[in-house]
């Protein structure tokens, strides 16, 4: 099966099961591409291997000779991407600089962000953004305003000294001029480059180079974002988002081939609605029907542990999440979970303000947003072992094809387990 350039993205509030379909997909890859987002993000895999929650890393580290690539669009934060090399090698999956390639136009993630990003939510107090605390907004904020160091600056350490000191004297004006935090010392800085950053030296490349090499040999890209789209900077629920884009028409500028055409979008839909953090989210269930339906999905975050807010499937925001995307096709995921109700919950349409509106709100309109919901009869059956259409309950097809008509994208996949094989494809 050969789809072309590939992205894979999340259509809904992030955690719909992208790493379970990239780490299908690749199948048929040999270059694997995260373009954007950082080590905050927790792509579950459960293969031959074992279970892996990826951070940094593209999902396709478990195919022999697939090479996967950080692009510059990412947050590179070198501490924590070795903790997670570290851990995948002692697992028996290797990642080495055959298997992994890192641009040199990437920006560290440095210590202070991490900090940075703390401090803020503190002082925010209950006006947090439910930030999981990697410094993922503070390293895109500096990157936007060139205060960052790009990961090939490693190979001219005088100059990258230097650019270091600048940094760092900047930074402690608002660690402890802003914050009153303990300033970062150089000593500290310098001891931060050698553990970690040098290590990066064998992995980083043109990677532009290497993947417009790639497509005039006709070799194909599978493009893996993270997230999805309603915490998209541009076009999610802003301030609620993350703070760089998850859409796929990034792919191509945060991979490194800005040019490239992008064949098809698969994009990642969950049966039901979870958003972890902070922020509106309409279909939210609360009490036991939420009980009931975040344990049998078992939705605590992959990184953090947090409980995930459950909700029912919404389709005005999957609608919309579906055209920022321009999904070519769609992955339902996670169906097999909803065999737990009687009756499911789909909300339909929103109103706002006593209007009924099928648009999904502005976002300084989306807090006031009430959900309209209509009850699906539930198949009350394990469908987990379905592998083809006409394994499922005459219950389940018709949810799938009545969320497949709302949405306007053909579902090419619906996932029914969380193991690599547990799939339906149509
Ligand atoms: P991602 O961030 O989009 O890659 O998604 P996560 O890995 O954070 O969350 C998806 C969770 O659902 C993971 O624990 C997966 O193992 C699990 N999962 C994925 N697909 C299915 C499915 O079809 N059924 C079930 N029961 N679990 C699934
Ligand atoms: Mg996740």
């Amino acid at each position: 099966m050969n789809m072309g350039n590939c992205a894979v993205v999340g259509i809904n509030w992030g955690d719909e099961g992208k790493g379970r379909m990239v780490d299908l997909l690749t199948e048929n890859y040999d270059y694997v591409v995260r373009y954007q987002g950082g080590g905050n993000a927790g792509h579950t895999v459960i293969n031959d291997k074992g279970r892996f929650a990826l951070h940094l890393l593209p999902s396709g580290v478990f195919r022999p000779g697939t090479v996967n690539v950080l692009g510059s669009g990412v947050a590179l934060d070198p501490e924590n991407l070795f903790a997670e090399i570290d851990d995948l090698n002692a697992r028996g999956v290797s990642i080495t600089p055959d298997n992994l390639k890192i641009s040199k136009r990437a920006s560290l993630l440095m210590p202070w962000h991490r900090e940075l990003d703390a401090l803020e939510e503190a002082r925010l107090g209950d006006r947090k953004y439910g930030s999981t605390k990697q410094g993922i907004a503070p390293f895109y904020s500096d990157k936007y305003a060139k205060k960052t160091v790009l990961a090939g600056e490693l190979f001219y350490s005088d100059a990258l000294e230097t650019h270091l000191r600048e940094l760092m004297n900047w930074k402690n004006l608002v660690l402890s001029g802003v914050y009153g935090a303990a300033p970062c010392s150089f000593e500290m800085l310098l001891e931060w480059k050698t553990r970690f950053c040098d290590r990066l030296k064998p992995y980083l490349c043109d990677t532009e180079e290497l993947l417009m090499n790639a497509q005039a040999q006709g070799r194909p890209i599978l493009f893996e974002a993270q997230l999805g789209a309603l915490r998209d900077l541009d076009f999610g629920i802003f301030p609620y988002t993350t703070s760089s884009n998850t859409l796929a028409a990034y792919a191509p500028i945060g991979s490194g081939c800005p040019g490239v055409k992008i064949d098809e979008v698969v994009g990642v839909i969950k049966a039901y609605s979870t958003c972890v953090g902070e922020g509106p989210f309409v279909s939210e269930m609360f009490g036991d029907d939420a009980a009931l339906l975040r344990q049998a999905g078992a939705e605590y975050g992959a990184k953090t542990g947090r409980p995930r807010r459950v909700g029912a499937f919404d389709v005005v925001a999957t609608r919309y999440g579906v055209r920022m995307q321009q999904a070519t096709q769609a992955a339902l995921t996670k169906l097999d979970v909803l065999s737990c109700m009687d009756a499911i919950p789909v909300c339909v349409r929103y109103t706002v303000d006593g209007q009924t509106t099928d648009r999904f709100p502005f976002p300084a309109a989306l807090e006031r947003a009430k959900p309209v919901l209509e009850h699906f009869p539930g198949w009350r059956e394990d469908i987990s072992a379905a592998r083809a259409w006409d394994d499922l309950p005459a219950q389940a097809q018709a949810y799938v094809t009545f969320i497949e008509k709302e949405i306007g994208c053909p579902i090419r996949y619906i996932s029914v387990g969380a193991q690599r094989g547990s799939i339906i494809i149509r």
